[in-house]
Formats: structure tokens, C-alpha cells, sequence
């Protein structure tokens, strides 16, 4: 099966990798060794970014970086990031060539899971009975929002006070993009869609409201449902298994997603993906580049090759390499493999490289 799907894309798709800093270098090593067990290693192309990107090139996006991952069909990210370089100008710290990165390619859906894998269930904070078999997806617009509506600044008002100003604006077309995203994730997965808004007092996620209900005429077989971003800031730790794709907007989802990802107990199992319209991605672990254990084989690759395999799904619309890799995760995990960040009495504690062999020897069965 696997020799086949070769047979159609490897010729086609290119992959720009880009480690980062940090722990990025030992947990893209992991997910690389994904690749090679489908025959890809030649689709890869490396860059730099971050601290790696300012060393080599006084700038965290280098344009070799940037026109490198224009050119490819998915980017694979590790993490950037590192205190040493938070004295320098704000331009030139590693995460401002996150930003510019994610601007660049118009990357406008963040989509992150939070899927409980049942073996590591009592890291949840939540009871079992509530997060047993838990797998949301939240979708969160990424390149709108009071995070980039102007006016915005801090100055002084008629009554000569100091006042802070920012801005929430949506377009019609930022919603449109936004949620046919949604609602396409959704026919994937059980067809329930929940739009998270504040309906009720702003004018912005009023629009949304109306423009999602117009989008949602398209995908008659998708029962959409609405919530105020309080009730389902509630809702998330009451019942959080009513969920099962949510849409909201950019500093709505910045929040949800945190709070939801924290459900599953793991910061090292979290991937993520962030598209453009064309289903171009970059994939990423939630978390960042954990300066602290860097170089130490200590750190947990789960979340970077469960982002491979978002790219499989996402952006190559290979349903069977994202079960392959998922699939092999799930026995790793069960066979009582852990890192330290998920190691429990009783389990086998392993390093960075050592957990990234067990993925490849149950995918490889
Ligand atoms: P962090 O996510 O890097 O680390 C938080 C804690 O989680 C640390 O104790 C770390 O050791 C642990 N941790 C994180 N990932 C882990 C993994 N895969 N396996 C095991 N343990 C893991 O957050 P931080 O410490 O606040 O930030 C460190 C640096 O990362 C900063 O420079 C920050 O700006 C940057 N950062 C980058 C990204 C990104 O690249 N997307 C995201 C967040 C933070």
C-alpha cells in the first residue's frame, strides 16, 4: 500500500523541514525518519529560522528560508526560541520569524486537536469519565482579529488619559474562507460543527454569526450549532465530549485551544496545522523549542510526527498515511513507552531518539 502511494506523489511533492531551535533539531529527526519509511527523503529541502535563521543570517526568516518554504507543498516546523536571544531588537527574535513565516504564506486556519490518548489519562486534570476518547478540533482564524485590526496603539484622549486601543474587525470574505475550512474539516470527521461567538454583544461575531449560518447552506449534511465564547469556555471543562469540530475567531481560539489542548494533559502530544486556501500547510508541535531540556534526548517528538501526519491528511489528502502514523503512535504508547513528560509509575521511561524508533518499528509492522 504504501509502495503505491509513492508511485503517485513522490515525484510531485516537496517538503521544506525546518528545525529550529531549541529541541526543533532532535524532535524533526523523529518526524524525519517518518519520511524515509515512506521513501521521501529526497523531497526534503532544510532551512533555517529563528535563533538558527538571525546566527547564520542576522535575520529569523531568512529569505533562502522564506522562498523555500513559497516554493513547497508543506512546511514541517520543530520550534523556535531560546532566552538567549530575548535582549535582542523584536524584529530579530526567533518568533518574529514565526509570524512573519505564517504571514508570508497566508497561513489564515490554525486547526489544532485534542485527542486523549487513553493510556495517558490520568495526566488529564479532568476526571476520566470526561475525557476518555476526547478528540476535538478546534479551528481558529489566525491572520485576523483585534490581533491585527487597526486603529490600534496607546495615546492619550480628550480628557488627556492615557488610553490603549485595538481594534476586532472581520470581512465577509475572512469569514467565508474561514469557515468553509470548517465546515469541510467537519464532513471528515462527524459532521457536527460548533461556531463559537459573542453574538450577543459584539457587532464583528454578529457578521460571523450571519455569514456562517450563509456558508453552512453549502454543507446541508453538517449540523451546525452556536455558542457564546463564555458558555463554551464552560462547557469545554463541564462536558467537553459534546464537542467535536469548533470554529471561532482568532483571540476566541488563541484562548479555546489552550484550554482545550490542556484537557488532554501533554504539552509534548500536541500537534497543529495552519493552512492556506489552497490547503498548503505548516505543521507544527504546540509547544516551543523547552531550552531547558535541549540536547538532552529528553524531549517528547509525539507532537511533531502526530503534525506529519496532519500534513498527510491536510495537505495530501492521504487519510491512510495519517492512520499509519496515528495508528503507530497509539501502540507506542500502549506497548508502555513514555518520555519524561508522560512517564508514570509502571511505564518504560525512554529518551527523544529511542521513542522515535518505536514509532518507526510499529509503522513499519
Ligand atoms: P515551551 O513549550 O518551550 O516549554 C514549556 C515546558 O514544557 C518546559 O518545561 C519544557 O521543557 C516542556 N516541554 C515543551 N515541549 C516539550 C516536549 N516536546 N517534550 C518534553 N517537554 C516539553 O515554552 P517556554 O519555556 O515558555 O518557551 C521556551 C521558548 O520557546 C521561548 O523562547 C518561547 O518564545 C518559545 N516558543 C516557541 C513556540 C514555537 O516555536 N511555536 C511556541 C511557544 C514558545
Amino acid at each position: 500500500m504504501v509502495k503505491r502511494w509513492i508511485k503517485v506523489v513522490k515525484n510531485k511533492i516537496k517538503i521544506a523541514v525546518l528545525p529550529g531551535d531549541g529541541i526543533g533539531p532532535e524532535i524533526i529527526k523523529q518526524a524525519v525518519k517518518v519520511l524515509k519509511v515512506f521513501g521521501l527523503e529526497s523531497n526534503i529541502n532544510y532551512g533555517l529560522i529563528g535563533g538558527k535563521g538571525y546566527e547564520e543570517f542576522q535575520d529569523p526568516l531568512p529569505k533562502t528560508t522564506l522562498d523555500l518554504a513559497l516554493q513547497s507543498d508543506a512546511v514541517l516546523l520543530g520550534a523556535v526560541g531560546d532566552w538567549k536571544y530575548d535582549k535582542l531588537p523584536r524584529d530579530m527574535r526567533p518568533e518574529r520569524g514565526l509570524l512573519r513565516i505564517r504571514q508570508s504564506l497566508n497561513l489564515f486556519a490554525n486547526l489544532r486537536p485534542a485527542i486523549m490518548f487513553s493510556e495517558l489519562i490520568h495526566a488529564s486534570s479532568l476526571k476520566a469519565e470526561f475525557v476518555s476518547d476526547l478528540d476535538i478540533m478546534i479551528i481558529r482564524e489566525l491572520t485576523g482579529d483585534i490581533y491585527f485590526g487597526e486603529p490600534r496603539g496607546i495615546g492619550v484622549n480628550n480628557q488627556n488619559e492615557r488610553e490603549g486601543i485595538n481594534t476586532m474587525r472581520y470581512s465577509e470574505p475572512e469569514i467565508i474562507r474561514i469557515a468553509n475550512v470548517a465546515f469541510k474539516t467537519a464532513l471528515k470527521r462527524s459532521k457536527k460543527l460548533c461556531s463559537v461567538d459573542k453574538a450577543n454583544v459584539l457587532e464583528t461575531t454578529e457578521l460571523w454569526r450571519e455569514i456562517v449560518i450563509q456558508v453552512g447552506k453549502d454543507y446541508p449534511e453538517v449540523e451546525l450549532s452556536h455558542m457564546y465564547v463564555d458558555n463554551a469556555a464552560m462547557q469545554l471543562v463541564k462536558e467537553p465530549k459534546q464537542f467535536d469540530v469548533i470554529v471561532t475567531g482568532n483571540i476566541f481560539g488563541d484562548i479555546l485551544s489552550d484550554e482545550a489542548s490542556m484537557l488532554t494533559g501533554s504539552i509534548g502530544m500536541l500537534p497543529s496545522a495552519s493552512l492556506d486556501a489552497n490547503n498548503k500547510g505548516m505543521y507544527e508541535p504546540s509547544h516551543g523549542s523547552a531550552p531547558d531540556i535541549a540536547g538532552l534526548d529528553k524531549a517528547n517528538p509525539l507532537a511533531t510526527i502526530l503534525s506529519l501526519a496532519m500534513m498527510f491528511k491536510y495537505t495530501f489528502n492521504d487519510e491512510e498515511k495519517f492512520n499509519l502514523i496515528e495508528n503507530a503512535v497509539k501502540k507506542t504508547l500502549n506497548d508502555g513507552f513514555r518520555t519524561e513528560d508522560i512517564f508514570s509509575k509502571g511505564t518504560n521511561l525512554i529518551g527523544c531518539e529511542e521513542m522515535g524508533d518505536k514509532v518507526i518499528e510499529r509503522l513499519m509492522v
